[in-house]
């Protein structure tokens, strides 16, 4: 084994750790919880690394780094789901839907639609998108209120290209995460009536994911408790 994925392996053994603990504290199966290995700013001999250690699910937040990462990993022969976490600009959908299997961040309809055409054209399946929250509703950070939730979900669900599979969310800064993911867990109840299909709660990263899974997260983002501290290039 190399050094670096003995350090991913031991990280990983971790943050699995942390993960069936909550699993437990939440009377919640483990395998309720699906873990998504953020691997922005590191490269794709990391992935490999991560597909070797039993992690199937990857996260990359910038099209101009997933895009070359998927096809390197993808001529390696690995066979991992991608899932776009970061902002997604409209010019960039043509590239992601080639490559992502789950695009989390999906706020507004204007990008529900480029995506949706983007989709029907560039991939044969349907692809599972989640609509970003805004807990705090301040949409500069990305997300949408609470209060136009319904809208952007009306809009993803109206495209057959798309499938409305849930709601994604950070905590902002700010908040208390238990208070953050209280408030994520009511607004996903209240989805859930009128898109009871729509059950995927994407919340939870490194240094939040217990307070995530006692609400309810079905997939966490964990970026440096996995691969360690980026560099701050972001
Ligand atoms: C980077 C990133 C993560 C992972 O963050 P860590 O704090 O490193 O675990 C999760 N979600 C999104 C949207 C990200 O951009």
């Amino acid at each position: 084994m190399t050094e670096r994925r003995a350090e991913i392996a031991k990280n990983l053994h971790l943050v699995r750790e942390r993960l069936a603990a909550a699993c437990a504290a939440a009377g919640r199966p483990a395998a309720d919880v699906t873990l998504i290995a953020v691997t922005k700013t590191y490269p794709a001999s990391d992935v490999a690394h991560l597909a070797a250690l039993g992690v199937a699910d990857i996260g990359e937040n910038r099209d101009q780094e997933a895009a070359p990462k998927a096809a390197a990993v993808a001529e390696l022969g690995l066979d991992v789901r991608w899932h776009f976490v970061g902002r997604l600009q409209r010019n960039k959908c043509r590239s992601v839907v080639r490559y992502a299997d789950m695009v989390h961040s999906v706020d507004g309809v204007r990008l529900a639609e480029t995506l949706g055409r983007a989709a029907a054209e560039g991939r044969a399946r349907p692809l599972d998108v989640l609509v970003q929250v805004s807990i705090d509703g301040d949409a500069s950070r990305g997300g949408v209120p609470a209060d136009s939730l319904e809208r952007v979900a009306e809009a993803v669900a109206a495209v057959p290209s798309l499938r409305l599979r849930g709601l994604m969310a950070v905590a902002p800064l700010d908040w208390r995460p238990e208070a953050a993911f209280d408030a994520l867990a009511r607004t996903a109840e209240r989805l859930r009536i009128g898109y009871p299909t729509a059950d995927v709660l994407s919340a939870g990263m490194s240094a939040d994911l217990e307070a995530a899974v006692a609400f309810g997260a079905t997939h966490v983002r964990i970026g440096s408790a996995v691969l360690g501290n980026r560099l701050p290039l972001e």
